[in-house]
């Protein structure tokens, strides 16, 4: 126990390296194996049916060439690349301007502490609100991405990335009571009321992987069953 307390305080300060984020996106693309029809039919609700194939199309094109890239730089942009590609769905472009604005914060860097992870982050949410327009309570991924951000800002150790998984969750889950004003849902207004956002569930599904990736002991929480 002692040795491992070291050998993760140890880790503390150079969080993640290349294979680290390899294995958050690779842990990523196997979560939306099993939640693409949760995501599909979230959107099939209050869209048109396709965040989760979208979401998985894109994931696992852009997962193939990961191998290759030498930085977590350089696997952010691959992925970012991957899916710009591959997804034609809004979702898209809003996530490859995220992982794109995560690299370049990330250029040069061998190791990523939570202190870079943090800037990462807030670069891909003012990436994703430029592109999309969208502000907190729009009912659209911002809504997770927001509160997970500032909790890793705020507290950039394991204690505040497990924090932004549990914040992912619950404003995924409070997506629920909005009104969508932007995106595909917005065109429903009202009737949008009593379905979580799909990009939101998927946003935190996001954050709970990399949450996986960095805290010891952390493992995958059922929360996707409350969604539908
Ligand atoms: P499409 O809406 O083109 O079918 P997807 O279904 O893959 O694309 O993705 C829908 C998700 O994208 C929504 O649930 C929402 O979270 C997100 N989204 C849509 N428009 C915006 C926007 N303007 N800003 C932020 N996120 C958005
Ligand atoms: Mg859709």
């Amino acid at each position: 126990m002692r040795l491992h307390m070291h050998l993760h305080g140890a880790r503390g300060s150079r969080a993640m390296n290349v294979e680290h984020v390899r294995a958050w996106l690779y842990g990523y693309r196997d979560r939306l194996t099993a939640v693409q029809g949760l995501l599909d039919e979230l959107d099939n609700r209050i869209g048109d049916g396709d965040h989760g194939t979208n979401m998985l199309r894109g994931f696992r094109a852009a997962c193939e060439h990961l191998g290759e890239a030498a930085s977590p730089s350089e696997v952010l942009h691959k992925v970012s690349m991957g899916l710009l590609s591959t997804v034609g769905g809004a979702s898209g472009p809003l996530y490859a301007t995220a992982f794109l604005r995560m690299s370049q914060a990330w250029r040069g860097m061998e190791d990523i502490s939570i202190k870079d992870l943090a800037n990462g982050l807030n670069a891909a949410l003012a990436g994703i609100q430029q592109r999309g327009g969208a502000n907190v309570g729009d009912k659209t991924m911002v809504d997770v991405w927001a509160p997970a951000t500032e909790c890793i800002s705020s507290d950039p150790t394991e204690h505040g990335v497990r924090e932004a998984s549990r914040a992912a969750r619950q404003a995924a889950l409070n997506t629920r009571q909005l009104v969508a004003r932007r995106g595909r849902a917005s065109y429903l207004g009202e009737r949008s009321v009593g379905t979580c956002d799909p990009g939101s569930v998927s946003s935190a599904i996001l954050f709970e992987c990399l949450a996986i990736t960095l805290v010891e002991g952390m493992e995958a929480d059922p929360w996707t069953a409350q969604v539908l």
